[in-house]
């Protein structure tokens, strides 16, 4: 939701720079993305033929820290997604205070029509286009829809090619033999978990009395439903881009995405052909109706305007877990907060992947490798009080979950910005003005 335009900021963000009362300084800023490159990339495909792929990097704002942001391989990828996905990693960054900006990378392609050495071609090709805008200390790409180790170990190893020296850090998600962290994998799923179980936990609520549907089941959507099942949660539907399948008894996700991927690398394949859908002893329903189902936790692990403004009236689950960015438009948003649904937000959510990366990024660049445990307790720990103090100031100000997260994090960027000196601080005359007290001031 929240759509960020080039052309101005949407309603939903003027409300909480007007909450805030930020200096139009950091309106102007965070109206537009600080750099946006296209790149064509060609690639020699197996039967001898050259095609030529376009893809993008865009690096929203970089005032905290190097920008980060995963790159996706999908059809649909198009300059207007990569800004807009580049704005939520800056703003989920800010939420659990990592010294990071936000970027966001793609490439138009259906990955799943490509071989695995036409995948490693463009996956290099990809990094060779943008190698001159990347870096440990510039921005930091990472796994998103339709990537995953092996592509971040080849893109890594493609960077340090050119560069002539290795550089683990300029690359995150990467396998664990290259300089990959434990925990990267399922940090996404176990983040969203533990934000879920602080939240029900406030409401005196046990998993065990909880029924949940996912929609999506990539790698996110996947290790959440697995932990969520190991947690107590009943999982009572599933569903991935063929198809969904519901089961009141509850499934067992496991099983579910072994038997996926077996059958995949049987056919020698880089993605699943195959679909939840395979599963004998759960009843098929339609991806829509899952999202309409009767239970007590929707959680949209998918892509995209998921719940847009046609099916927000037919959800009727009374608490939306947000694991894929930007799944409920801004329409369907403001819907769903006036029938009393909450979200728990995508900028919150899916914090856990980049914080994995950043734990990852930390251990490249001090050269130690830290146990899976030391990994999941600093991701729970960093997530964790992140969600508490969302949940604290959707209390303290009457507002939504999402508004209090973008607060947070907007807050955070606004600092930081104004650290740098604001209109008022440049301008003695203004400040006088505006009666003085401008951030920037106190250090001298
Ligand atoms: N693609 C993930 C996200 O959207 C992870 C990004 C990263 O680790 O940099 O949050």
């Amino acid at each position: 939701m929240s759509k960020q335009s080039e052309n101005g900021t949407p309603a939903f963000l003027e409300r909480i720079f007007d909450r805030l009362q930020v200096a139009d300084d950091v309106r102007q800023r965070l109206a537009s993305a600080k750099l946006t490159a296209q790149v064509s990339i060609p690639v020699r495909m197996d039967d001898g033929a050259l095609k030529v792929f376009q893809g993008w990097r865009v690096q929203y704002d970089d005032t905290r820290g190097p920008t980060k942001g995963g790159v996706r391989f999908h059809p649909q990828v198009s300059r207007e997604e990569v800004t807009h996905l580049s704005f939520w990693m800056t703003i989920k960054c800010a939420v659990v205070d990592l010294p990071f900006g936000g970027a966001k990378g793609g490439v138009c392609v259906d990955p799943k029509g490509l071989s695995r050495l036409e995948l490693e071609r463009l996956s290099r090709g990809y990094i060779r286009a943008i190698h001159d805008l990347i870096g440990p200390d510039r921005d930091i790409p990472a796994p998103d829809v339709n990537t995953n180790a092996t592509v971040m170990g080849w893109m890594s190893d493609e960077y340090a090619q050119i560069e002539r020296r290795q550089v683990p850090a300029v690359i995150t998600g990467k396998p664990l033999g290259l300089g990959g962290s434990a925990g990267r994998v399922a940090a996404t799923g176990r983040g969203a978990l533990q934000v879920l179980q602080l939240w029900t936990q406030r409401q005196d609520k046990s998993p065990e009395q909880l029924r949940v549907a996912v929609q999506g089941f990539g790698n996110a959507g996947y290790h959440f439903a697995r932990l969520a099942h190991e947690a107590g949660y009943r999982i009572v539907a599933l569903s991935d881009s063929k198809g969904a399948i519901h089961d009141e008894d509850g499934l067992n996700p496991e099983p579910i995405w072994k038997h996926k991927h077996a059958t995949r690398e049987l056919k020698g394949m880089v993605y699943c052909d195959e679909s939840v859908c395979e599963e004998r002893d759960a009843e098929r329903i339609e991806q829509q109706a899952l999202l309409e189902l009767d239970v007590d936790v929707l959680v949209l692990a998918a892509l995209e305007d998921a719940i847009d403004e046609d099916n927000a009236g037919r959800i009727k689950a009374p608490l939306i877990l947000e694991i894929a960015n930007g799944p409920v438009t801004a329409e369907a948003d403001q819907l769903l907060e006036d029938a009393g649904v909450v979200v728990l937000p995508d900028v919150l959510v899916n914090a856990g992947g980049v914080i994995a990366s950043h734990l990852e990024w930390v251990q490249n660049r001090i050269g130690d490798y830290w146990p899976q445990e030391t990994v999941e307790q600093r991701l729970d720990d960093r997530i964790g009080k992140a969600a508490e103090a969302c949940f604290e100031r959707a209390e303290q100000e009457q507002v939504s979950l999402r508004t209090a997260a973008y607060l947070q994090g907007v807050g955070r960027i606004a600092a930081a910005m104004s650290q740098q000196g604001t209109r008022t601080y440049f301008n003695e005359r203004a400040e006088r003005r505006c009666g003085g007290g401008a951030s920037g001031r106190q250090s001298d």
